[in-house]
């Protein structure tokens, strides 16, 4: 339990000389303020402003000043940041407007919103545990941002061919030092490519991690003379990163609802309905869940990442799979999900989708065939869509949704569409080097 007397302590015990307050804004960048130590009273007491006019997704001019609220919970001395004498610590915030009103547009109080609205349906707890993957690359004094390997190393692949795994081995240990609980890591399958994995926790304390964890990826890469990119496709003709999403629900109780020992494949009939609501609604908040112009380069056939809207138990064409384990790590795993999604806004509309499924009694019949074999038309006849297949389609499905925009609220609906729109009309028009490398010898 933190509070205030145990902040007080840990800023004399530790010398802690800055303290971060940080917040994460609508495509999913974590931002802070930092104020001097001196100034924790104000901060504690919620009177710490801002100017909110230049965030993404943020307000107008005329009403920028805004107050960040510390969550408490969040408090963490950042053991990664040295300074040459003492500490810096953070919390993560609760943005609100001038008036104390908690402001709309935050993407943390729109997941703690759709939370409630889970607990008024009778169930305690979301569980989420994510599975990032991320590419390494190297930095050099001409290009920081370069797309060199820094390893030939596939899946599971040791030193000396993974030669990034210092690299990789150090930022799980920075992060065991913020005090995650690391499940493992590995080598992914393209080169360069790599997993690392925290345990599941609660939906908001999952996005709050995941939100320390790039940072962490990022900052620790550095050190290491290297570049990490959570880009879903940096590389054509490779597999791309993912974020596989695991969730499952939890009664008052403790016990994992998504558990039935008595049903043929031991999910429930609550776990059956929940995923039926997240595929119902897939094309719907796929903006959300892959919001960039790139996200589509990785939902494409072949390289592990789905493209179709369908479940099954062990298929991993499918857009959800089930993993064998059962009792109470029952979950379902979403595959789609990438990590430049916005965490908070993902799993509040990926949590809504699934209760939409459990309010409607939802019954989507899963599929065990390999579905890049077969043919459109049979995948039709299975009653299986795809995914959209760009940043065009999504945004289309998303305006065309009254659950998802309900969830995000008008605020941030009206600033998403205006944001991703111009991001696929600069995309549409840009002449890219395929054209030129197909076309300009040719005509
Ligand atoms: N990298 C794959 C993706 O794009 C996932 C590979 C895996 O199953 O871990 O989703
Ligand atoms: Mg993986
Ligand atoms: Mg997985």
């Amino acid at each position: 339990m933190i509070t205030k007397e145990s902040v007080l302590q840990d800023i004399k015990d530790h010398d802690i000389r800055y303290i971060r307050l940080m917040f994460t804004d609508m495509l999913g960048q974590i931002k802070n303020v930092e104020v001097p130590a001196t100034k924790i009273e104000k901060v504690l007491q919620n009177e710490q402003m801002f100017d909110g006019s230049s965030v993404e997704g943020f307000v107008r001019i005329q009403e920028a000043d805004m107050y960040l609220y510390p969550d408490m919970d969040t408090w963490l001395i950042l053991s990664w940041e040295q300074l040459k004498e003492g500490k810096v610590a953070r919390f993560f915030c609760d943005v609100h407007r001038p008036s104390k009103e908690p402001f709309p547009g935050d993407p943390r109080q729109i997941l703690k919103k759709q939370i409630a609205q889970m607990k008024k349906l009778g169930f305690e707890k979301l569980n989420v545990g994510v599975e990032p993957e991320f590419f390494l690359f190297k930095q050099d004094s001409e290009n920081p941002y370069s797309l060199k390997y820094t390893d030939q190393g596939g899946y599971f692949d040791l030193a000396p061919v993974d030669s990034s795994e210092d690299c990789r081995r150090n930022i799980a240990l920075e992060l065991q030092k913020l005090g995650f609980n690391i499940e493992a890591s590995h080598h992914e399958v393209a080169y360069s490519q790599h997993e690392i994995n925290f345990m599941f926790d609660n939906a908001l304390q999952t996005c709050d991690n995941i939100q320390t964890f790039k940072l962490v990826v990022k900052n620790v890469a550095r050190r290491h003379g290297f570049h990490a990119t959570f880009m879903p496709k940096p590389v054509f003709g490779i597999n791309g990163s993912g974020m596989h999403t695991n969730l499952s629900l939890e009664s008052a109780s403790g016990e994992n609802v998504f558990f039935d020992p008595n049903s043929h494949n031991k999910l429930s009939q609550t776990a059956h309905e929940f995923l039926s609501g997240v595929l119902t609604y897939a094309k719907e908040f796929c903006l959300i869940t892959n919001p960039i112009v790139n996200s589509y380069k990785r939902l494409v056939p072949g390289y592990e990442a789905p493209c179709y809207i369908s479940w099954s138990e062990a298929n991993r064409s499918t857009m959800i799979r089930i993993p064998a384990s059962r009792g109470r790590s029952t979950r379902i795993e979403v595959r789609n999900v990438d990590p430049t999604a916005n965490p908070y806004l993902a799993i509040a509309s990926i949590l809504a989708a699934g209760l939409e499924g459990i309010k409607n009694k939802l019954d989507v019949k899963p599929v065990e065939k390999n579905l890049f074999a077969l043919s459109n038309e049979e995948r039709a006849e299975l009653g299986v869509s795809n995914l959209p297949s760009n940043l065009e389609e999504a945004i289309e499905s998303f305006k065309k949704s009254v659950l998802i925009k309900d969830v995000l609220g008008k605020h941030l609906t009206e600033k998403l569409i205006i944001a991703k729109q111009k991001e696929w009309d600069s995309y549409k028009t840009y002449i890219s080097d395929w054209e030129i490398k197909s076309y300009l010898h040719k005509y």
